[in-house]
């Protein structure tokens, strides 16, 4: 079913109940798993015709046959469903992964005629890469929040944006973005903000993308992505799916959508905990700067209380040194040193090294910025294992210091 209106429940009540309306019906409590790689066809000639209507990114009729399941997977499309309700889109479309959300969004505009990308750094690493690498046949201009209108081309098909951005947290106006792309389609990365705290389309984007492997999923065990658009662009970026095969496994899909119905609970409370460990954070002597949207000076535009509804629950910090970032990274106990986020354990990475490696030295992150996502924990523990940490790293930082990874300050 296509979502084009919105729902009127609240986004916790949608999120434990939609896209399961029907399963009393069907004498189930919890959405059945479809694993069929293939369908049984009633007759060559409807066999065809949902095969062409499929394949050309069209939506699965009433008793027409999936056909096979790179075109439609019914467990997948309850996810797509609910996510759409969540974001308050017309439909969703799901993926592997979000760099294949991404990446099936880049080639619907190069398909469209129109390969020019406006991006608004910074942006996660992947983002970047693929973009500045130009390997799915865009050319990408880079534009700062203000620069967009003037960065747009006859042939811009794209701009994209990522608010709160990974890893530092810098907030974009999406409505003001919107507003200097004219009729140029606005994607925005949401991956950091979830729905629960912010829905893009009801400030003008055209286009949500999200990494579901992260909140939406929430436990560190899946890998998605997912698209959250109207009918017109859900129906391209479906047929690249088709034609690419960068599909979601169903037994994911059934995961991420188990994931939405704790989703705002435990946005929620994860963010209660960021707030106790920033402000800690931002009190600590050893700590230069703390980037999170809810301390003083981290919101210039003010977006929080607007745009955004919350000030989410990942964070960064700077220590004095990249010696002094490796070591606290590598001295927490409880908190994982990891890449990824948003599940329900807390996270330390270190993005100049890891996420945000392949980003052109001009704008990848400091080497002293740390990133930390943090989870359902009692924010007590996280505390003490920083301050550990911290301490831990002082002396090693100044060991370490001779040490520093050359590549940090080497232009690539
Ligand atoms: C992780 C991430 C991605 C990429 O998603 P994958 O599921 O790892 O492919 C994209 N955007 C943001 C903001 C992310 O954090």
């Amino acid at each position: 079913m296509s979502r084009s209106v919105p729902s009127s429940r609240s986004i916790d009540t949608s999120a434990v109940h939609a896209a399961r309306e029907d399963l009393a019906g069907l004498g189930v409590h919890v959405p059945p798993i479809d694993l069929s790689t293939t369908y049984p066809l009633p007759d060559v000639e409807s066999g065809g015709d949902s095969y062409e209507q499929l394949a050309t990114g069209g939506r699965l009729g009433g008793g027409a046959s999936p056909v096979y399941q790179r075109l439609w997977n019914p467990t997948v499309a309850r996810f797509e469903e609910a996510l759409a309700t969540l974001e308050e889109a017309e439909e969703a479309v799901a993926f592997g992964s979000g760099m294949a959300a991404l990446s099936a969004t880049l080639l619907a505009t190069v398909a469209g005629g129109k390969p020019h990308v406006v991006a608004v750094r910074p942006l996660y690493g992947g983002t970047d890469h693929v973009l500045a690498t130009g390997l799915l046949g865009t050319r990408v201009t880079w534009a700062d929040a203000r620069g967009v209108a003037g960065a747009i081309e006859p042939d811009t098909g794209l701009v994209v944006v990522e608010t709160p951005a990974n890893p530092t947290l810098e907030l974009v106006d999406i409505a003001d973005v919107v507003r200097q792309a004219g009729d140029v389609p606005v994607v925005v990365d949401n991956t950091f903000a979830t729905p629960v705290l912010q829905r893009p389309l009801t400030h003008g984007a055209r286009i949500v993308l999200h990494s579901a492997t992260k909140f939406l999923g929430g436990h560190g065990d899946l890998m998605a992505g997912i698209v959250a658009t109207d009918a017109e662009w859900a129906g391209r970026i479906r047929s690249i799916r088709a034609l690419t095969g960068g599909l979601l496994h169903p037994l994911a899909a059934y995961q991420a959508h188990r994931g939405l119905q704790t989703l705002p609970v435990r946005v929620r409370a994860q963010q209660d905990s960021a707030q106790v460990v920033a402000r800690w954070l931002a009190g600590h002597p050893r700590v230069r700067a703390v980037h999170y949207p809810g301390l003083p000076g981290c919101d210039p535009l003010g977006l929080v209380g607007t745009q955004l509804a919350g000030t989410g629950a990942v964070l960064a910090f700077e220590v004095e040194s990249y010696a002094v970032a490796a070591a606290t990274a590598d001295s927490c106990r409880l908190i994982q040193h990891a890449v990824s986020l948003g599940g329900v354990d807390t996270l330390i990475q270190h993005p100049a090294s890891l996420t945000h490696r392949p980003v052109a030295p001009e704008a990848r992150p400091a080497a002293s910025v740390l990133r930390l996502s943090v989870g359902l924990e009692d924010p007590r523990d996280l505390v003490n294992d920083l301050e550990l940490a911290l301490a831990a790293a002082h002396p090693a930082a100044q060991a370490a210091a001779h040490a520093a990874a050359a590549w940090v300050q080497a232009p690539v």
